[in-house]
């Protein structure tokens, strides 16, 4: 399943008739499938040709996408305090179906009607005055990936599926209502406090998280993180016109970061209506969370299953989420035309899940080869002992890097804490990097991803006067660093 290839440009107007963007694996999937696109076009009106996605080498079946297709399985390791070497993973599987009852079940099975469940949210109530203070836009409906969540409603069979929309970001969950554990009281209580900010009716103390209130928490601090990334990449809102101006520097191509649309997640209480929703516009079946872009639409969704016991708390749910939007904001960044260098995309990604939950690391790529490895949760000591027996990558290395897959755990390490390193002691120049590396253009004015070692290496110099091989020197010197004294 893995290996693939057809990484296609991604469509804004200006590169659609273009045909694929070079060989390689793309991280990033995007929908080719018109027959499924169609109605869904068709309901958010966006008038787009049709026949135009011939040129973007589509497949005409789903089926015939399922063996083309490159995938990203996303394994996580999340490490409990009591046992620290549990860690829960997954990975693509060919035909997962075959031997999953539960999976089988749920295709063949007519949609149930869904039992009785409130559907207006207990604590907005449908009010519009309450929602617009706490952040909500919409709890539905709302496109959804290629459908309306009506759609998802009648699609994929769960006992509820709500959604909620914010300025940025559009959540469809079907997460149940979850206990909140004692240890998890202090944590949970805060953010409560948060949100009864905006939302007043939150209750003070619960002992049990309702499927609204979960959603609303999870959509809050959602939010809270795409401010933290706008901070990282040094842009505001203000930075990101309806569509690209020729006359200004370019910032893609739409207002959410680059992108026309908002950034959807769905989290789903079990993998079977995962498997059925990523098939539907994937065309594959994978078994781990599935980041894609739509680049007719030009959104970019992550659908996330969450039935393994780790992800099934939201205290380890969220932190991947946040890995997973990590991806999809630097992906969407200046609009997603090319895949951005994979070591500082992984080694973001990482460190913004880690800002979340030092203990959280997402794992993508080829399962069971390094999880061991990669599982300790102290990363900086970790990296203190890679230096010391020489074993850390060379910047000049990993800009070369195409795949998360391809990369062992000291690379994984490197470019977190080469990326921690920018944060700390450079964030300006960082956020002018990231900057460089998603907005290329070519002679005509069209992104490009040619040549992106020679595209570092430019950056490094020009922002920050490093070379590959002083900038491996001031990280090093700076990641071994006496650690700080323990706090009295
Ligand atoms: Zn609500
Ligand atoms: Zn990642």
């Amino acid at each position: 399943m893995r290996g693939g290839f057809a990484t296609v440009h991604s469509a804004c107007p200006a590169t659609l008739g273009e045909s694929v963007a070079g060989a390689g694996v793309s991280r990033y999937l995007q929908a080719m499938d018109t027959r499924v696109l169609a109605p869904i076009l068709a309901v958010l009106g966006t008038g787009i040709c049709l026949a135009s996605a011939g040129t973007v080498r589509a497949p005409a079946r789903a089926d015939e996408a399922s063996e083309t297709i490159a995938v990203s399985a996303v394994t996580r390791v999340a490490l409990e305090p009591d046992d620290p070497t549990r860690m829960a993973s997954s990975t693509c599987a060919a035909n997962p179906t075959a031997n999953d009852p539960e999976y089988v079940l749920a295709a063949a099975a007519p949609i149930p009607s869904q039992k009785a469940k409130p559907d207006v949210c207990p604590w907005c109530k449908g009010d519009a005055e309450a929602m617009a203070k706490a952040g909500v836009v919409s709890h539905g409906p709302v496109p959804i990936a290629t459908w309306t969540s009506d759609q998802l409603v009648t699609r994929l069979p769960a006992s509820q599926w709500i959604v909620l929309e914010t300025a940025h970001l559009r959540f469809a969950s079907s997460l149940p209502a979850i206990e909140v554990e004692l240890a998890d009281q202090a944590r949970v209580q805060a953010e409560l406090d948060r949100l009864r900010a905006v939302l007043p009716n939150v209750p003070a103390k619960v002992k049990k998280l309702d499927p609204w209130l979960r959603l609303h928490l999870i959509a809050m601090k959602s939010e809270e993180f795409h401010a933290r990334f706008q901070k990282l990449i040094g842009v505001t809102d203000a930075d990101f016109p309806e569509s690209r101006q020729h006359d200004k520097p370019y910032m893609g191509d739409g207002k959410f970061l680059g992108e026309k649309d908002k950034f959807e997640i769905v989290l789903h209480a079990n993998r079977a209506t995962h498997n059925l929703f990523t098939k539907d516009f994937c065309g594959a079946e994978v078994t781990g969370a599935l980041r894609w872009h739509f680049p007719k639409v030009h959104k970019m969704l992550a659908s996330i299953p969450c039935e393994d016991p780790d992800l099934k708390k939201d205290k380890t749910l969220y932190p991947h989420v946040v890995h997973n939007l990590s991806h999809l904001f630097f992906c969407a960044y200046k609009h997603f035309s090319y895949d951005p260098p994979t070591w500082i995309d992984e080694g973001i990604a990482l460190a913004m899940e880690k800002e979340i939950d030092p203990r959280a690391a997402t794992n993508e790529g080829e399962e069971g080869s390094f999880v061991d490895r990669v599982a300790p949760p102290n990363w900086g000591e970790e990296v203190r002992k890679m230096i010391g027996r020489g074993r850390q990558k060379s910047l000049a290395e990993l800009m070369y890097v195409k795949e998360t897959g391809a990369m062992d755990p000291d690379a994984l390490y490197t470019s977190w804490s080469m990326t921690r390193f920018l944060i700390e002691e450079h964030p300006e120049k960082l956020a002018t990097i990231l900057g460089g590396l998603k907005g290329q253009l070519d002679a005509n004015g069209i992104p490009t991803g040619d040549d992106l070692p020679g595209l570092q290496r430019r950056l490094f110099k020009d922002v920050g006067g490093w070379t590959p091989q002083s900038f491996d020197e001031q990280w090093k010197a700076w990641a071994t660093r006496p650690p700080p004294p323990p706090a009295k």
